[in-house]
């Protein structure tokens, strides 16, 4: 029977964990952190058990549905009709079908139509290959013209990419346009998912059948290196002792690998090294009052420096109040991602009043702010040739991160899958 160790408790680890358990072998996860979920993880919002960082669930989240079958849970998945708004030269819009684009004043109809048929190419598109050396600046602006991308994209990529904002690739950008804009009951009304009670669920589900399987979930348990012998791994150093093990599978942002494993070779600590990721700062309210009737807003508006925020409760029912989330996107290095954060909820509230100016102090009943330092992989064009394989130079050990299904965004559907096929991929002993 082979001893998996894997590294990282959030989606990916536990998909692995739990594959590997499910092929017979032995599993340990090591999570450095006091709770498992990684990303997906809960936190309690004044007795609200709820994401850490929004999650939602798309129809084409298909390792997620496979895996909550098998788990039991398929029965917690919800849909929801949702919409979408755009918040531009101080006024909200409706946002994200044909008409409320025609409607929208203030872009030229030429303009209107170029952007509808492109969004139509993006959906219609199966293959992205021919976007991979492209930049999404350029490829939006060919098709949709400077207007399009100067209004609705440049302030989106702007706010979360900073400098990193004109050399994103385009192949990335096409996947999420995709993910989202098939997700739907019809041309004019999106429907998106979430599972009960949060991810939380899925994380839970997952653990009580590893723990079944006899499979151990380590917390607060970083690990501090990774061990090889004659370029085969035999285990890793935690909690001050060695834990042996026939393989590896790493599931930890990829900056962090060359210093976890410092005995790989120079070149290949070199690629890890060269993928750079941003970080992310989530201000989430607990408000008396609805700021808008959307799931998601879009901002292009001088002296917003967000792109968008998200009104959870208009997805999840979480009972009478609004649970509001304001992501900050932007490299670790930029002096806003170590404001404190009272400046942040200060901000950050200034621009939901921006959007609803009936909203009052009095309205907040909680305000928390969640960060990661890596919370988005930086995809530039070309960025496929730039992912190492999974299986290192080193035998029994498997390293990937969420950049690893490029050009695919950042899922928990991915992550399943991910995770799963590692395991799958682990030789018996
Ligand atoms: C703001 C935000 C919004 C998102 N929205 C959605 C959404 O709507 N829908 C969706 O499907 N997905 C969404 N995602 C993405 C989704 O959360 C991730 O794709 C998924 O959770 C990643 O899981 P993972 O296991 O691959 O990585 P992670 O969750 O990053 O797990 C890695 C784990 O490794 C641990 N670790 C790090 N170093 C060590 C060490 N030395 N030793 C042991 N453990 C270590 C970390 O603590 C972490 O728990 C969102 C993510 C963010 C940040």
């Amino acid at each position: 029977m082979s001893r998996v160790i894997v590294i990282g408790a959030g989606v990916m680890g536990l998909a692995a964990a739990y594959q590997a358990l499910l092929d017979g072998c032995e599993v340990d996860v090591f999570e450095a952190s006091p709770v498992p979920g990684g990303m997906a993880a809960h936190f309690d919002f004044g007795g609200l058990s709820i994401e850490r960082f929004y999650h939602f669930v798309c129809r084409s989240d298909h390792p997620t549905f496979a895996l909550m079958s098998e788990l039991g849970i398929a029965d917690k998945l919800r849909w929801v009709e949702t919409s979408m708004g755009f918040f531009h030269q101080g006024r909200l819009h409706r946002w994200g079908d044909p008409i409320s684009l025609l409607k929208l004043p203030g872009i030229s109809l030429i303009g209107k139509l170029r952007y509808g048929f492109f969004v139509f190419l993006c959906l219609q598109r199966n293959h992205w290959p021919a976007l991979e050396h492209k930049s999404a600046r350029k490829w939006i602006t060919r098709y949709c013209g400077k207007e399009i991308y100067d209004r609705f994209w440049h302030p989106l990529l702007d706010f979360k990419y900073y400098e990193y904002a004109d050399n994103i690739s385009a192949a990335w950008i096409w996947t999420r346009i995709r993910r989202v804009g098939k997700s739907r009951k019809n041309i004019m009304q999106e429907e998106l998912g979430y599972i009960d009670g949060g991810s939380k669920t899925l994380v839970d589900a997952l653990l009580g059948e590893i723990e079944q399987r006899g499979g151990r979930l380590h917390l607060n348990a970083p690990v501090e290196r990774v061990a090889i012998e004659n370029d085969q791994v035999t285990g890793v150093n935690a909690l001050a002792k060695r834990f042996p093990a026939d393989a590896v599978i790493s599931t930890v942002p990829i900056p962090l690998i060359a210093g976890m494993v410092p005995d790989l070779p120079p070149q290949w600590k070199a690629r890890y090294s060269a993928i750079h990721s941003i970080g992310v700062i989530c201000v989430i309210f607990k408000l008396k009052r609805s700021v808008s009737p959307h799931f998601w807003v879009n901002i292009s508006e001088a002296g917003i420096e967000i792109p968008g925020i998200i009104e959870f409760s208009n997805l999840r029912n979480v009972g009478d109040n609004s649970i509001l989330y304001v992501p900050y996107y932007m490299p670790v290095t930029n002096a806003k991602f170590s404001l404190p954060d009272d400046r942040l909820r200060e901000e950050a509230f200034s621009c939901l009043q921006q959007i609803n100016p009936a909203l009052t102090r009095d309205d907040i009943m909680d305000v928390r702010v969640g960060r990661l330092k890596h919370g988005q992989p930086v995809c530039e064009p070309g960025f496929a040739a730039k992912i190492p394989p999974i299986q290192t130079p080193i035998h029994g050990l498997q390293v990937a991160d969420t950049c690893f299904y490029y050009p695919e965004d950042r899922g928990i559907a991915e992550s399943v899958q991910m995770g799963r096929n590692m395991a799958r991929s682990v030789e018996s002993t």
